[in-house]
């Protein structure tokens, strides 16, 4: 009798444990979906006002029959600046809440890897002038991935303005992709800088949302401190890793590596 009494009260109070967590559960699950939801609809809903903006300040700088003070058109472009900075946040505020919320799915193709990084290097060859850093990129050879193309331009892009944004004035980034083939095929990426560094305790660190070393810095090179959380987010969608390697002083390199 003692036996099946205790089975008894174990069968219910696990049962009733079951119901309670259950029940506990549900409303925070509810209020975690409902919070993202609400990060993407207000990003999408703040994506219209913002580029309205960004056209009526354009239209009155451009308007011949008005004549703008000095100091007036100074403000006028720290206002685009602003405009533009913001615009950048909601686009990446958005782009991690559709995944939070596993809408924004990877569509993956066929397409030589080669041929996107060498694009996307090219387009950061004018800034790289700018400010004085070589900008090289190493791949020749046609290299097939099967992933999704404008993500993995998305996240180039990501560690290449980083790497001219905290590289060294005369230095230099290196943009190289290369594949094994043993034991699995596996396609790296990596970008590396001879800029500032990053602190040991903080390598990983920066891979979260708003994480910043030094927040002032990264505000004004235009950075929002949404971009490694995002080039985690593509490299993991695709089941590849990210990681960095970096001493203070000397530079950086963050590597990827993707399977394919
Ligand atoms: P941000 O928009 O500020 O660049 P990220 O998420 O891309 O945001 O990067 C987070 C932080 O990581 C940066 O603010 C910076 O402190 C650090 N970081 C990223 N890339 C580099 C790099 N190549 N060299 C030094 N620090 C870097």
């Amino acid at each position: 009798v003692l036996i099946s009494m205790s089975l008894l009260f174990l069968f219910i109070a696990t049962f009733a444990g079951h119901l309670l967590a259950g029940r506990a559960i549900i409303p925070l699950k509810n209020s975690f979906f409902r919070q993202r939801e609400f990060v993407a609809d207000a990003s999408h809903e703040l994506r219209t006002p913002l580029s309205v903006m960004l056209t009526s300040v354009d239209a009155i700088q451009t308007d011949d029959e008005n004549r703008i003070s000095q100091f007036s058109g100074q403000v006028l472009d720290d206002m685009k600046g602003e405009i533009k900075r913001m615009t950048k946040i909601v686009a990446d505020l958005l782009t991690l809440a559709r995944a939070d919320a596993s809408a924004d799915t990877i569509v993956k193709e066929n397409f030589d890897l080669n041929l996107v990084a060498d694009k996307v290097a090219r387009s950061f060859k004018p800034l790289a002038n700018e400010k004085g850093i070589r900008l090289d990129y190493n791949g020749k050879n046609k290299l097939l991935v099967h992933a999704d193309r404008e993500r993995i331009n998305q996240l180039l892009v990501i560690l290449i303005d980083n790497a001219l944004k905290f590289g060294r004035q005369g230095g230099e980034v290196l943009l190289s992709v290369k594949q094994t083939t043993s034991p699995k095929r596996t396609v790296y990426i990596s970008v590396q800088d001879d800029g500032v560094g990053i602190p040991a305790e903080q390598q990983k660190l920066i891979f979260e949302r708003f994480y910043r070393i030094d927040k002032v810095r990264s505000r004004e090179a235009g950075g929002t401190g949404l971009g490694l959380a995002i080039a985690k987010w593509i490299v993991e969608a695709h089941s590849g890793t990210i990681k960095v390697e970096s001493t203070v002083g000397v530079g950086s390199t963050f590597i990827v590596s993707l399977p394919c």
